[in-house]
């Protein structure tokens, strides 16, 4: 691992220093879905990268890795462009950023009243979107850039919790979930025991996991790797030639509308809650915290959202996240083990 912080070093220097490792390490993870160093190595960077970027306005580019949404799409799927892009999160790793995050929103709505925020966990695997057509899945692709992602919608068939057809009567005529697929943690061991009897490579994390099975050039193998699905928010929606329900079928509330979701059959995380105000938020970080290992799946913090969808709007979006979301991240587990090897041997 590098890590190289020197003052004597020209900020320029420093920042396509920067730049240079981390479009090493987004090939390596988003493209290759084998990582070489640990995320919160990955995330160190970028923090170093975004706070140079903010010291010295000049030196920020548009092709900035800050800029941009996650990996390119592989060249191997058909693309698909999305009609509504598919952002990342913006996050913070502590109570005091978390205040602050709560603080920039308030003044940004010029209020001091409290917001209500659906707190969910951050899971840990990849983004896709599912479009249905009158009812029927009809395409389903990953995040890719944001713009461009590949289409898996043969391997998201495999999916035995994502729904082939909405359950119901009532939905709208074109509906875009999105959500997060991940490997379990049981499919995941069970994976990687089964590759190193077989002498196979074996996968550094669930996330990788679900990301290598997903993008699988014949759906057979996906087909075998017990993949998951949650749902977290809406892409596109909008009326059909055949079904005229559109965007007003939507609640007005980010929690009603995972809620609704569900009812259509699209599964919902059962740890997500409605917090009224932002004070419940640390809680709920500290008790998901908590309970992290007997979780069937892998999560790496919490994500909040600004429930009400008319604040959500107003809030609006920066280059590559939303305004009103942030993910509260967990310590790294990577520097939990060291921190727990040093308490040790004192
Ligand atoms: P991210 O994972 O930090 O956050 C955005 C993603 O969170 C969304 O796209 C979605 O997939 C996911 N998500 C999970 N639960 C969600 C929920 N409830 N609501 C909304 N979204 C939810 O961002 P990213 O841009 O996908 O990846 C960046 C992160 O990936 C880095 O912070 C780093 O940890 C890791 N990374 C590591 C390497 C490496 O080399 N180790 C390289 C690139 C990225």
């Amino acid at each position: 691992t590098i890590q190289i912080t020197m003052t004597t070093e020209s900020p320029s220097l420093r920042i396509d220093q920067i730049k240079a490792l981390i479009h090493q390490y987004n090939h390596e993870y988003y493209v290759l879905d084998n990582p070489t160093v640990p995320d919160a190595e990955y995330d160190r960077l970028m923090r170093e990268l975004i706070e140079l970027e903010a010291q010295h306005p000049d030196l920020k580019t548009l092709d900035s890795p800050s800029q941009k949404v996650g990996g390119e799409a592989l060249k191997a799927f058909e693309q698909v462009t999305h009609q509504i892009p598919m952002l990342s999160l913006d996050n913070v790793f502590s109570e005091q950023e978390w205040q602050a995050f709560v603080k920039r929103i308030q003044d940004r709505l010029g209020s001091q009243a409290s917001i209500s925020f659906c707190a969910e966990p951050k899971l840990d695997g990849l983004a896709v979107s599912l479009r249905y057509e009158d009812g029927v899945l009809v395409q389903a692709a990953t995040r890719g850039d944001g713009t461009t992602g590949e289409n898996i919608t043969d391997n998201i068939r495999t999916i035995k919790s994502i729904p082939l057809k909405l359950y119901g009567e009532q939905y709208p005529g074109v509906l875009e979930v999105r959500g997060e697929v991940f490997m379990p943690k049981a499919s995941f061991d069970a994976l990687n025991a089964k590759a190193a009897k077989a002498g196979d490579k074996q996968f550094a994390n669930p996330r990788n996991a679900a990301a290598g099975s997903l993008r699988q050039l014949d759906s057979k193998i996906t087909a075998k790797r017990n993949l998951a699905f949650y749902a977290y928010s809406v892409g596109y929606v909008g009326a059909s030639d055949s079904n005229e329900v559109g965007e007003e079928w939507l609640a007005q509330s980010h929690f009603a509308r995972l809620v609704q979701l569900k009812e259509l059959g699209l599964p919902m995380c059962p740890e997500v809650v409605l917090l009224m105000t932002e004070e419940g938020c640390d809680e709920f970080y500290q008790d998901i915290l908590a309970k992290r290992d007997q979780l069937p799946y892998e999560i790496d913090g919490t994500v909040l959202k600004v429930d009400d969808i008319a604040l959500q709007e107003q809030l609006g979006f920066v280059a590559r996240a939303p305004r009103w979301a942030t993910a509260y991240k967990f310590p790294a587990q990577e520097e939990l083990t060291i921190l727990e090897d040093v308490d040790f041997q004192v």
